[in-house]
């Protein structure tokens, strides 16, 4: 029967009197809330894990560049540096910064990426899953539970802020990212659900009030860059949060405190274009060689 979870306490709850992991708990709700079976929602969990993969793949080989000319080509420059010189941090590391730029740009040209939990922040989760899972050579059913872990995060998220720039800023969208990709990494790693809670918690609270001031009001600049930064940023939660370092504020007073910033957030600053980056005179000489 379907459990109402509306809160990470009450996650936390059920995982533990039922001694199970978030993402039994969770495949379990969406089953019932889809009137399907557990192996249908992980068939479909599957695909999405596939889409990811594809994107990719996709994006690693193409070099075209958006429409406004900004962005397309970021991927292409590291892949050629790394050939060249190795990243201080070591393969997976570049991995990751290659596969988040490489969806993102995937993104800006209108390719086929999977929103997680949106288009502008669609290269954190795919780009720390894939790497990680490469290199450390996690099942697919692994993949599939760390996937819907990190989508449980994001639908408990959403269901108190709006996973949109324009309601909350950027931490709704880049931020909610960065926790689901540290948790799906969490539960990858062996973390318990204390664990993945604390990664996701850590994650979002180091991103709280990121400001959504996207230049010519497209989902280009700052938005592809930020994907690689936000998918490092939430491997650094989850080393901490593996090591025993707690969040000490629970994750669901975080994301009270990421709702109330959001209000209070100044609405030039929530995907407006009005104010931030958006305003800078090289913005807004893009803005006019772009849109006359
Ligand atoms: S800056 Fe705004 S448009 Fe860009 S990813 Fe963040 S929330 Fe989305």
């Amino acid at each position: 029967m379907e459990m109402n979870i509306n809160t990470f306490e009450q996650l936390h709850c059920e995982c533990i009197s039922k001694n199970k992991a978030i993402y039994e708990v969770a495949q379990e709700n969406m089953a019932s809330s889809a009137d399907i079976s557990v192996d249908e929602v992980r068939a479909f969990t599957n695909r999405s894990l596939f889409a990811m993969k594809e994107a990719i793949q996709t994006g690693m080989l193409s070099r075209e560049l958006s429409m406004s000319g900004m962005c397309g080509q970021d991927c292409h420059r590291v892949q050629k540096r790394f050939e060249a010189e190795p990243a201080i941090f070591g393969k997976t590391f570049e991995k990751i910064i290659e596969y988040a730029l490489a969806t993102s740009e995937e993104n800006i040209r209108m390719g086929k990426i999977v929103a997680c939990p949106t288009a502008g922040s669609c290269g954190i989760l795919p780009a720390t899953l894939t790497a990680i899972c490469e290199d450390f050579n996690y099942s697919e059913r692994e993949q599939i539970n760390a996937l819907i872990t990190a989508g449980e995060i994001g639908r408990i998220i959403s269901v108190k802020v709006a996973l949109a720039g324009a309601v909350a800023g950027c931490q709704a969208e880049c931020g909610t990212a960065s926790a689901m990709s540290a948790a799906a990494i969490c539960q990858l790693r062996g973390g318990n659900v204390s664990q993945i809670l604390n990664a996701s918690a850590l994650a979002l609270k180091n991103l709280l009030g990121l400001t959504c001031d996207p230049v010519a009001g497209l989902v280009e600049v700052p938005c592809v860059k930020r994907n690689p930064f936000l998918a490092i940023h939430s491997i650094t939660a989850v080393e901490l949060a593996l090591s025993g370092v707690e969040s000490k504020i629970p994750i669901d007073e975080v994301i009270d405190a990421m709702e109330q910033t959001g209000a209070l957030m100044s609405p030039t600053l929530k995907e407006s274009s009005q104010a931030g980056l958006a305003t800078t005179k090289t913005a807004l000489e893009v803005q006019k060689r772009v849109f006359g």
